[in-house]
């Protein structure tokens, strides 16, 4: 687990979230941490992971159909 090198404070706990980008890296997240440091953190998609951007006709594989009861 990562944490803040100042504090300790687990940083997948995040503090405050200052601001998120979506990139074509990944999502880019600013936090701030409980002692005031900003830090920077990229996540990059996951294999299985559906970007909405990219969305095609097809709904996406294992979704469960409408109007099921
Ligand atoms: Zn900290």
């Amino acid at each position: 687990m990562e944490e803040c090198p100042r504090c300790g404070w687990p940083v997948t706990e995040a503090y405050e979230v200052l601001s998120r980008h979506l990139t074509s890296e990944g999502v880019v997240s600013y936090t701030r941490c409980a002692c005031g440091e900003v830090q920077v953190r990229v996540q990059p998609y996951g294999p299985g992971e559906v970007v909405s951007a990219s969305r095609g006709d097809n709904p996406p594989r294992g979704a469960p159909p409408r109007g099921t009861r």
